[in-house]
Formats: structure tokens, sequence, C-alpha cells
């Protein structure tokens, strides 16, 4: 035990000073179930999940090690909203406020089809499901994609 051990976990400490978080893999529909392992509100490394389906304890290279978004500077933390040509931090309220509005602006004044949807493969396959019902029985647009189809 110990003689192999993951270079980004090294001196977070030991795997029994951290709390694992079971949580569903963010970077694809496959939905791989992992463990985070949190220590001071940090993740410092993470496992599948070796009990459940769809991956029983495997892990690709990005359910694995790619993490590090998570505590990234740059990372988004509330929605934007362009005013006065400067992207501005707005409250999720807001965002669904303006954003809800100006679909109905413009479908009403250019019609259905000046709108089209795309959805994402990261998502899961009742979020691109969701995504498409809204896009055909909302807004009345088949105007429907995926990025993965490409
Ligand atoms: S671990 Fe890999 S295969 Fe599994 S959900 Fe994440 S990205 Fe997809």
């Amino acid at each position: 035990m110990g003689a192999l051990t993951e270079k980004k976990a090294m001196h977070k400490g030991r795997t029994w000073d951290s709390t694992p978080v079971r949580t569903t893999c963010p970077y694809c529909g496959v939905g791989c179930q992992i463990d985070l392992h949190v220590k001071n509100n940090e993740i410092v490394k993470v496992t599948g999940a070796e009990d459940v389906e769809p991956n029983f304890g495997n892990l690709c290279v990005k359910g694995r090690f790619g993490y590090d978004f998570v505590h990234h500077p740059d990372r988004l933390n509330s929605p934007l909203i362009r005013k006065n040509g400067e992207l501005a931090p707005v409250s999720w309220h807001e965002a669904l406020d303006f954003t809800a509005r100006r679909l109905a602006e413009i479908r009403d004044t250019h019609g259905p089809d000046a709108i089209g949807g795309i959805s994402s493969s990261r998502s899961t396959n009742e979020s691109n499901y969701a995504m498409a019902k809204f896009m055909r029985a909302a807004i009345g647009s088949n105007n429907v994609d995926n990025c993965a189809r490409t």
C-alpha cells in the first residue's frame, strides 16, 4: 500500500483525513459516480464509486483528474448580463427574468425560427430532453441541436 501515489493528492493528507462526498461526474452523459475527497472545503482527490453503476469504480482521465476548475479563481460564480457594454454580475432571478423577456421579444418580433437552442453532451439525457421540449413547446422552434452531433 502506498507504493503508487497520485501526484495531485500528494502532501494533501491521508485518505481518512478527508470526507467523501458522492456525486456525478460533470464531464459527459455517461454519468459515472464519483467520490470527492474533501478536506478543509477543498477537493484533494477523486475516486470512482465502486458499488454502483455505470462505472463500478472505473473513471476516465477527465473524471479522475479534471477537478482543478472547481477552485479556479477565474471560475464564474454568478450569471453575467452586459450593461452599458460591460458584463456585470447579476442574481439568477434577474438573469432568468432578462432571458425570458428577451426570448419572448425576439419570438414576437421576428418569429420562433429566429431562435435556436444548442444543448451539451455534458448534460444528462433528461436535461437535453427538457431543453428540446422547451424549444418546441414554449418557443415554437424546431431549431434544436447538440454539440456532439458534428
Ligand atoms: S469519468 Fe469519464 S466516462 Fe465517466 S462520466 Fe466522467 S467523463 Fe464521462
